[in-house]
């Protein structure tokens, strides 16, 4: 790979990058099928993806008609990925093996190692076949996204496609790599005031907050909406708080730290809960939910904004489902993405259906949402969240901070990518838009005197 980083650096020609051979094997992250029960009799919280997550070499699988291979300069670290590693709920290998049994260009993914990984900026090195818009050279973004487009249930909201997938964790050939193998309606124009490594962070957060607040297809958000975040500073949550922003609503943003509580308001988010300080209790034990907690949370939202949010963007799942469904204005919105506290969820029906609320599910973005979150960010109304990158050889720690919730916003890897701080395409523009707000959160942490390049 170490010739078509050259040619990156060089700013090669599409001719040029043809010119250099795809190498035989690359290096990537994965996890190992015969390492699958490692984990068993262990705790969730000390099942460490140190001892799962494994960098090393992997054969380069043929290229489908409708693919590209992308040299990955970067990656991010998403929670997909630690369910990846901790084999939770379940080993993704029999995701691997579904897909197999789609034919040829499925079979390829059935492997021994799972290569993982949803999230990628870096450079197009060869088209399939039956791939029109794009063609080596191109610099871009990758959303995770994987739908065949022969299927016509795809075509309403691809994420409604029967074997819609998400790439690097449904399927192999993921983004933490030097290589990966993605369908050409995954990628995206890099935006060009980012490095590598702040563009490779985004896609699949920020299109999935999208989806949730923005699209039709989620909440719907509408100008004056009061809008609760749920781990306003993690991935989703730091790009629904500059979404609502952007859209003309007020964030209440929910965290568990001072620290947290001070990175929300650095970037303008004024009403602020710190759920640690609050000590809320909503589960008095492992079966019952103690609902004058629920109001206690109810009566601190109104304190700070004087009446209940219109939407609440849930995906702790199972500590918090209670709380949100009570808490939301009558008539209001849940919407929810994911269960990272448990996904068995309970709550008091009577206050869904009395108050007429709603709770409306949501799972990444189709493909034009994707596309429309990657045009904010080129346009610099939303910016990355990120706050510390890691070189591949460190995407176990990477991964375990992001288990242990010791991170802010989110975890960058550089893959092919040698340094930091390269890649930017149109360094005027960064200066226009400022890079005060596109490294927010990197800044905020370093002024915590975290280590945020490692
Ligand atoms: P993240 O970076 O770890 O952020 C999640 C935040 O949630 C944490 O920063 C934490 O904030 C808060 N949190 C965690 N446990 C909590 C609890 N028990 N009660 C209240 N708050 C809690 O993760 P993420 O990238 O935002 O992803 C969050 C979840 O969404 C994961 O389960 C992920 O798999 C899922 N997800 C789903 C999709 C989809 O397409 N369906 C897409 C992306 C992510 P504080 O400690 O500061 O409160």
């Amino acid at each position: 790979m170490q010739e078509f980083l050259e040619a990156i650096n060089a700013g090669a020609s599409s001719e040029e990058f043809e010119a250099i051979p795809i190498p035989e094997s690359y290096r990537a992250a994965h996890v190992k099928r015969d390492e699958a029960a490692m984990f068993e009799g262990v705790e969730s919280w000390d099942k460490d993806p140190r001892k799962s997550l494994h960098v090393g070499d992997v054969a380069t699988p043929e290229l489908g008609p409708n693919e590209a291979y992308v040299a990955v300069m970067a990656s991010s670290i998403n929670f997909n990925t630690v369910w990846s590693s901790i084999f939770e709920p379940l080993p993704t290998f029999g995701f691997l093996d579904r897909l197999a049994r789609e034919g040829k260009w499925g079979a390829r993914h059935a492997r021994d190692e799972h290569i993982v990984g949803s999230d990628a900026s870096g450079v197009v090195l060869r088209v399939g076949s039956a791939v029109r818009n794009w063609k080596p050279g191109d610099r871009v973004t990758v959303h995770c996204n994987h739908v065949d487009d022969q299927d016509p249930t795809a075509h309403d909201d691809s994420m409604l496609a029967a074997n819609q997938r998400i790439w690097g964790f449904e399927t192999n050939f993921g983004g933490l790599a030097e290589l990966a193998v993605v369908r050409a309606n995954q990628l995206m124009p890099m935006p060009t005031h980012l490095t590598w490594e702040e563009a490779a962070v985004n896609a699949l957060c920020a299109s999935t907050s999208y989806r949730m607040l923005i699209s039709p297809n989620g909440a719907d958000m509408t100008l004056g909406d009061k809008v609760l975040v749920w781990g306003a500073t993690g991935g989703l949550g730091s790009y629904a708080v500059q979404l609502i922003q952007a859209a003309g609503g007020t964030a209440i943003g929910v965290v568990s730290s001072q620290d947290k509580v001070d990175l929300l308001h650095s970037i303008g988010v004024e009403a602020v809960i710190d759920r640690k300080d609050e000590n809320y209790q909503f589960w008095s034990d492992a079966h019952t939910q103690d609902e004058s907690e629920w109001r206690r949370f109810g009566k601190k939202i109104r304190s700070l904004i004087g009446e209940d949010p219109d939407i609440i963007f849930e995906h702790p799942g199972r500590s918090t489902m209670g709380a949100s469904v009570f808490a939301v204005r009558r008539g209001g919105t849940v919407v929810t993405c994911a269960a990272t506290s448990g996904y068995m969820i309970e709550y008091d029906n009577r206050h869904l259906w009395m108050k007429l609320k709603r709770i409306v599910s949501s799972h990444f973005a189709n493909y034009q949402e994707a596309w429309a979150m990657n045009k904010l960010i080129d346009e610099g109304r939303i910016h990355p969240a990120l706050s510390t990158t890691f070189r591949l050889n460190d995407v176990g720690e990477a991964a375990l901070q992001v288990h242990h919730n010791q991170h802010e916003g989110k975890l960058g890897v550089l893959c092919l990518a040698p340094e930091m701080m390269m890649g930017v395409a149109d360094k005027d523009k960064r200066e226009r838009i400022g890079e005060d707000k596109i490294m927010a959160f990197e800044n905020h942490a370093a002024s915590l005197g975290k280590e945020t390049r490692r």
